[in-house]
């Protein structure tokens, strides 16, 4: 249950908590894809035989995939942290008037 923001009193709030666990994913999702479509695609072409995909390429997609999906989700990580109101208790972001603040449980 989400309690009603504390500024404006509207009880469109998120919890800051769950946003940064799918903030997280989502940023390591989007830096994975990120990073194994540029090493793939780097040179500005499709690579589109197969029977002559070098398997080192493959190899650097998934090294920049895995790499990417590190800095994606730290990045996340790190964003949604920022909006993390400083304190005790259970972080709340009021989508109505952005005010973030900390209930005590
Ligand atoms: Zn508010």
């Amino acid at each position: 249950m989400s309690p009603p923001c504390s500024r404006c009193n509207s009880p469109r709030v998120i919890n800051l908590e769950t946003a940064r666990k799918l903030g997280t994913a989502a940023g390591a999702l989007a830096g994975s894809f990120r990073g194994a479509y540029a090493s793939l695609y780097s040179h500005g072409r499709l690579l589109v035989a197969s029977t002559q995909f070098p398997l080192s390429r493959v190899a650097t997609a998934v090294v920049a995939a895995t790499t990417g999906g590190i800095a994606g989700a730290t990045a996340g990580n790190q964003m949604i942290k920022s909006l993390f109101p400083p304190g005790e208790g259970t972080p709340w972001l009021c989508l109505g008037c952005g005010h973030a603040f900390r209930i005590l449980d």
